[in-house]
């Protein structure tokens, strides 16, 4: 019997602790873990035996974690890391070195594009491409690509992906495809099952929900990592289709130490319980406020379940008739943005998304002050941009408030 969404995310990958019927995750707040003798201790640093050694390199409350995210992203396992930004760049670093090319996507949450510029200086070259289409990625590829970067739904642009397509094609060119899956999240969409190899989440927004940690996963899925094309997966090779995890364990979090605490663990994963509940309500409130501010005079109103987006037909076939909580809205001038974020008074002016209440920012001044022209052009960042994470609070309510703040402003 095949689970729906909200059941698995439940059920699966985690029961009642054995040893006490505990129905939430311990928490294994510990640095170190004792071994019986000198031979078990040995067997376990040397992989011959499963176990913990130190919380850097493994920790009970973050497998569980884990395990419950892979099923989710129907992927063959995952990794957590300290924060979504760890997330992203260990999961890069894994594989590319000096002169190696990626190929992404233009419109980047604003922290991985400046990731991106950073890598620069390890000899590491992102070429962007002009559109998240397949011909604008093509146009991208050159011999030294090794893997191909994009967002579901960018953050702020809310341009969509099509996952399946840039699959095809980077499969087509031995290359995988990443995709930061932070804003959709497994609820819209399982990349995965649509031909994505690497899955990354900043778990710090919609996954946790009440935003009370900051972390990250990587989800791993069956690409054929050949040891010619990425050779610093050579060593692992005999972990087969896991030697991508293997490596990003053993080698980028352990030697970089990027490793989440387990308390965040335990609180994300309390969190993750209502994923399937909090993303019905907060897609649904979104597409209320979408319609209700496209109906107002002076604001434009960025969001792909309204027909007009050039995304809209895409993001229907791709998640299933839902379209996601963030909507943004150009009010004209930089003034009026603040004014109406000054005039809201339910939503909170945050540098967040994907929490239970409702956020907005004004990304030009904020996520995007250290970012130049073009990358802003690329992100769809313009001076009089209000970008909205919608929450759970009641509609009406929302719908007054913007209305509100949008005749003040
Ligand atoms: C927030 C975010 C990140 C970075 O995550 P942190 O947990 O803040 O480090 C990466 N990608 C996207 C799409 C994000 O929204």
């Amino acid at each position: 019997m095949s689970r729906r969404f909200a059941t698995k995310l439940l059920h699966e990958a985690f029961e009642p602790d054995k040893a006490t019927g505990a129905t939430t995750s311990s928490i294994c707040q510990t640095a170190a873990y004792a071994q019986e003798t000198a031979e078990d201790m040995a067997k376990i640093f040397s992989g011959r035996k499963p176990g913990f050694v130190y919380t850097r390199v493994g920790n009970p409350t973050l497998a569980t974690f884990e395990r419950r995210i892979a099923a989710l992203e129907e992927g063959i396992g995952a990794l957590s890391f300290a924060s979504g930004m760890a997330a992203v760049s260990m999961s890069i670093m894994n594989i590319v070195s000096a002169g190696d090319e990626i190929a992404a996507s233009g419109s980047l949450f604003g922290g991985t594009s400046s990731l991106f510029r950073e890598l620069s200086s390890y000899g590491i070259h992102v070429r962007y491409a002009e559109e998240t289409t397949p011909e604008a990625f093509a146009a991208c590829l050159t011999e030294k690509t090794k893997l191909f970067y994009t967002e579901t739904i960018g953050n702020p642009k809310l341009d969509v992906a099509d996952i399946g397509a840039l699959a095809e094609l980077a499969h087509a060119n031995g290359v995988p495809l990443f995709v930061d899956n932070t804003v959709a999240t497994p609820y819209l969409v399982r990349p995965i099952a649509l031909g994505a190899d690497v899955v990354i989440h900043s778990t710090s927004k919609a996954i946790n929900g009440n935003g009370n940690s900051v972390g990250g996963i990587v989800v791993a899925g069956k690409f054929p990592w050949n040891a010619e094309k990425f050779p610093k997966l050579a060593e692992f090779a005999a972990f087969g289709p896991m030697s991508y995890l293997a490596r990003l364990s053993g080698r980028m979090r352990t030697d970089f130490g990027s490793t989440l605490s387990p308390f965040n663990a335990y609180l994300t994963g309390i969190g993750l319980d209502t994923l399937a509940l909090r993303m019905e309500c907060a897609s649904e409130n979104a597409m209320a406020l979408a319609r209700c501010c496209a109906g107002k005079e002076s604001v434009k109103v960025n969001y792909p379940g309204l027909p007009g987006s050039p995304w809209h037909e895409l993001a229907r076939r791709q998640f299933a008739g839902r379209y996601g909580t963030m909507l943004t809205l150009s009010l004209g001038s930089r003034e009026r943005a603040f004014r109406f974020i000054n005039h809201l008074t339910i939503a909170l002016n945050v540098s967040n998304i994907g929490d239970a209440r409702t956020l907005v920012i004004h990304p030009s001044s904020t996520i995007f002050l250290h970012a130049d022209g073009a990358e802003k052009a690329r992100a769809g960042v313009t001076d009089d941009l209000v970008r909205v994470s919608v929450g759970i609070e009641d509609k009406d309510d929302l719908l007054e408030d913007f209305g509100m703040a949008l005749e003040k402003a």
